[in-house]
């Protein structure tokens, strides 16, 4: 069944926006809906789109990008979020910047960077928020899934609960069942375009995509906690009683082959307070290090083993229980042209 989501005065709404245009794609409809009610709303965006060469080079008229290219795209797309921001109806303090790496958010979490992880504890201690609206952890683009996985963190230390709502913008988007619906009317859907068109930046190579975005309605997936694993996700994983991570891979999702891609691995909790680790897939038998995202040391090793339609990794976990979470990626190695995962993340079972 959907629900359509309604607010009230008292309510108190925080979104997560990785890049400056998500906060009007997703959830242009949602946040007038939150203000005209009355709700306190804070959109929180992560970086400043910065690393966005292709709509730069085009309206810029140059190929080479250097760093100061760069800070000056970012700034121009702070600015239009603002802008943007301001024909929804959100005043210039509903609006914080962090100024992360735009394609290096997966990189923190990676890394166990403290920047971001502080300050959407911070957002949650201090604004307090009932509901959070964040990037879907099945999302195509590696800095909305990671972020997804940063506000679950950052959630396990808030003092109170919090609804979670996920938006989708590049695939995964909400099953049917589980959506929750925000409808625009006439004058909203309006004013959703416009803030859509107030990133100028973006319209030259994607105006018609974007404005896609401004429906009679937004549709979010209402998270459940604790998360549970999606059983159509082309990784499926487990930690078993024996101590061991075992990951499946179904190869028919990856072109039938995921050599040359990289495992992710994060694991919240444990003794050490988290595993971040990665696994280069240079092989699909035999043995492979299973290398510490943060110093490259090798912590394990997992046996690889190739069966007709998929890849099986098994590899001891150093620490034992006490995981809060565990959630494991398949992506590329190295980010090319092509910055998309074939999916977003999955939950690890048994933790
Ligand atoms: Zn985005």
């Amino acid at each position: 069944m959907n629900d359509t989501l309604t607010f009230s005065a008292r309510e108190r709404v925080l979104m997560i926006a990785p890049h400056p245009d998500d906060e009007s794609i997703a959830a242009g409809g949602l946040l007038q809906a939150a203000l005209a009610a009355g709700a306190a709303v804070r959109v929180l965006v992560l970086t400043d789109g910065d690393n966005n060469p292709w709509p730069q080079r085009v309206i810029e008229k140059r190929w080479r990008i250097a760093a100061a290219d760069r800070a000056r795209w970012g700034a121009r797309r702070r600015a239009e979020a603002e802008a943007a921001m301001r024909v929804l109806g959100l005043a210039p303090e509903a609006m914080r910047f962090l100024g992360l790496p735009d394609l290096g958010i997966t990189d923190l979490l990676m890394r166990r960077e403290a920047t971001a992880p502080n300050a959407l504890r911070a957002e949650l201690a201090g604004f307090a928020p009932d509901l959070l609206v964040v990037p879907d952890i099945r999302d195509r683009h590696p800095d909305h899934s990671a972020a997804f996985l940063l506000a679950h963190a950052a959630l396990a230390a808030a003092p109170r609960a919090v609804r979670m709502l996920a938006f989708a913008v590049h695939g995964g988007g909400p099953a049917g069942e589980d959506a929750v619906v925000v409808p625009l009317d006439a004058l909203q859907r309006e004013r959703k375009r416009a803030a859509i068109e107030a990133h100028a930046s973006q319209m030259r190579l994607s105006r018609r995509r974007f404005l896609r975005y401004a429906q009679a309605e937004e549709r979010y997936r209402r998270v459940a906690l604790p998360l549970a694993p999606q059983p159509a996700h082309p990784l499926q994983a487990r930690i078993e009683p024996d101590g061991r991570l075992r990951i499946r891979i179904d190869v028919r999702a990856y072109g039938r082959s995921p050599r040359g891609h990289m495992v992710f691995l994060v694991l919240e909790g444990g003794i050490a307070d988290g595993v971040r680790a990665t696994i280069a897939l240079e092989a699909l038998a035999g043995s492979l290090p299973v290398r510490d995202a943060v110093g490259e040391a090798t912590l394990a090793v997992a046996e690889v083993r190739r069966g007709a339609d998929e890849v099986a990794l098994s590899l001891p976990l150093r620490e034992r229980g006490d995981w809060r979470a565990g959630f494991v990626k398949l992506g590329r190695a190295e980010p090319g042209l092509w910055v998309f995962d074939r999916c977003g993340w999955q939950v690890i079972a048994g933790v």
